[in-house]
């Protein structure tokens, strides 16, 4: 009897040195962390509004200093007195974003839903068939939303519409289709006519904010939002324009993105599918993504799995 009992408990031990080795514990609630393209923690998108012919001007400076933009257009608007033709539209834009802004510019809280539909969906046709290819964005003529618009708007092929709703901060979106952006370019300037103080006040709490994401170390992304029409007239406000560009450029830690860009990216990152143990990830997307783990970073090739240790 001893024997047995003295087989069992070697068998026993053996085995459980072995269920040691083969099968390590696997750890739950390990936070997987999203980075940017190539491993970077900071992101910046600019978005303008309107389509208006200083946009010209606008793009040309972003070209100039390799940055990309969003650019937010009113179909319907285009061709008429102060806005891009069509014929432009379809060259400036190359190599940048466009999305809609609706086909009229109306105040969207005071429609019907037809309305609202009709101003999305006309806008949508209107600029893809100017562009060539889908649009899937919007950003909110005046900024003005509630959850009867985004209520209307769902399932109209919008996956991310801007807000006015500046949160001063480097926060990711929560929600897409009320997506705040950081800030409004050079702050609330010239929002209140002939008060140099407080666009004194404003511009260099903008800076303040510039400042800080070039120098913050957690994931990151600076929103910033304008209409090219404002840095047209009296005073040299495009030396201020070229001014922040030259800050914000040619960084290497910064993933410079188009908003629908970071937009595929986010949702190749939760389309990432991990083994229980979390030592082994599927990429099904065409994008690489670039991922953290317990301060580990790990590049997932697109179409590939991949062992994480
Ligand atoms: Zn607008």
């Amino acid at each position: 009897m001893k024997k047995v009992i003295l087989f069992l408990a070697l068998f026993l031990s053996i085995n459980l040195a072995k269920a040691k080795v083969d099968r390590p514990i696997a750890i739950t609630g390990t936070p997987i962390e999203m980075l940017f393209p190539q491993g970077k923690s900071k992101a910046l998108i600019l978005s303008f509004d309107d389509g208006n012919v200083a946009d010209k001007h606008l793009v040309k400076l972003m070209n100039d200093y390799g940055l990309i933009g969003t650019f937010h257009l009113n179909s319907n608007k285009l061709g008429t007195k102060d806005y891009l033709t069509k014929e432009e539209v379809k060259n400036l834009y190359k190599g940048h974003e466009v999305s809609g802004h609706t086909a009229n510019h109306p105040g969207l809280t005071s429609l019907s839903k037809i309305d609202v539909i009709y101003e999305v969906v006309e806008d949508r046709k209107e600029l893809e068939r100017i562009t060539g290819y889908p649009v899937r964005g919007m950003s909110y003529p005046f900024g003005n939303t509630n959850d009867f618009v985004v209520e209307a708007i769902t399932g109209l092929g919008i996956e991310y519409a801007r807000t006015v709703g500046d949160t001063y901060n480097f926060s990711m979106p929560t929600e897409y289709l009320k997506w705040q952006p950081t800030i409004h370019l050079f702050g609330k300037t010239n929002y209140i006519p002939n008060d140099t103080a407080n666009d004194r006040r404003e511009l260099k709490n903008f800076y303040q904010i510039t400042s800080e994401f070039l120098n913050v170390k957690t994931l990151a992304l600076f929103y910033v939002w304008g209409h090219s029409w404002e840095y047209e007239g009296p005073g040299n406000k495009w030396a201020e324009v070229e001014k922040f560009f030259k800050i914000i450029s040619r960084n290497p830690d910064i993933y410079y993105t188009t908003q629908i860009g970071l937009v595929d990216y986010i949702n190749a990152f939760k389309n990432l599918k991990f083994s229980v143990d979390k030592d082994l990830v599927t990429n099904l997307s065409s994008l690489t993504v670039f991922i953290k783990i317990n301060g580990k970073a790990f590049t997932i090739e697109a179409g590939t799995t991949k062992q994480l240790n």
